[in-house]
């Protein structure tokens, strides 16, 4: 399952200001890849671009064999940074959403997302509201949402920025299987090196506004490695180094 995506030359404005500068990548189906860069270097207008939520003012983008806006939104799953989930609704119920959005009955769609459901680790909590949930598991939550939407590509902007160190490891090691047995083509925007570099396979490192592309870093494979474990292997710190590189000459230029 999934599309692959290809940029080409995207610029984009906003309110006046060069927000991106001719950004091309080429994604294969299925890959994992990482977006890192400053705060406010244009990440999430990036993401908003390839969702076709938004409009660039020049290049080129395709999801698939689509490269019209509206059929690039029929082919991408977007999680933001805010879990946006209905407080008046259960977690399950806020989980079935795009299911019930596509017309499925409300009872068919628990049934088809219990299984889901389990898979994210949330099995006993399904007639929790959202208040009664810690913030890891509502980006849980959100994340079977985001499945539950079936589309092929999954644009995760910064799911855990918000969350304390120790729920952020423990979502990125629970995650990590997950994103590898979907074989969704995936593109996941954080501010952390460690997460990018551990559940991708390729990390674009944007520099400050207007965005370019300063680098794009191969990652080591760590499929099946635990995470404290693969992120003190030599290959992982050499990743590390080279991408905090990049990101530090980008700001310098
Ligand atoms: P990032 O996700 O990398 O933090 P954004 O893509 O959200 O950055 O924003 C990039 C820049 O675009 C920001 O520096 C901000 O000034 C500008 N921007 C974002 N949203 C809007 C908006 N709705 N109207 C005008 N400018 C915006
Ligand atoms: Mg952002």
């Amino acid at each position: 399952m999934g599309d692959g995506i290809e940029a080409e030359g995207i610029t984009r404005s906003r309110g006046g200001l060069a927000v991106l500068d001719s950004i091309s990548f080429s994604l294969a189906a299925g890959s994992l890849t990482a977006v890192v860069g400053p705060s406010g270097c244009g990440k999430s207008t990036l993401l908003e671009i390839i969702a076709g939520l938004g409009e660039q003012d020049e290049g080129t983008v395709s999801v698939g064999s689509s490269d019209g806006a509206g059929e690039r939104l029929e082919r991408c799953a977007w999680m933001p940074q805010r879990d946006c989930l209905l407080p008046w609704m259960s977690a399950l119920d806020n989980a079935c959403l795009p299911l019930v959005n596509r017309g499925m009955g409300r009872s068919r769609a628990r049934e088809a997302a219990t299984d889901t459901f389990v898979r994210v680790g949330l099995e006993g909590f399904e007639s929790y509201l959202p208040g009664r949930l810690s913030g890891g598991m509502r980006q849980r939550v959100a994340f079977a949402r985001t499945l539950l939407s079936g589309k092929g590509v999954m644009l995760l902007d910064e799911p855990f920025a918000s969350l304390d160190g120790i729920t952020r490891a423990e979502l990125q090691e629970w995650i990590g299987p997950l994103l590898a047995e979907e074989g969704r083509t995936t593109i996941l925007v954080t501010h952390d090196l460690d997460e990018a570099i551990y559940l991708c396979g390729r990390v674009i490192v944007l520099s400050p506004r207007p965005a370019r592309v300063v680098a794009v870093v191969d990652a080591p494979d760590t499929e099946g490695v635990e995470r404290l474990e693969a992120i003190a292997s030599p290959e992982f710190i050499e990743a590390h180094r080279e991408v905090a590189g990049h990101l530090r000459a980008g700001a310098g230029s």
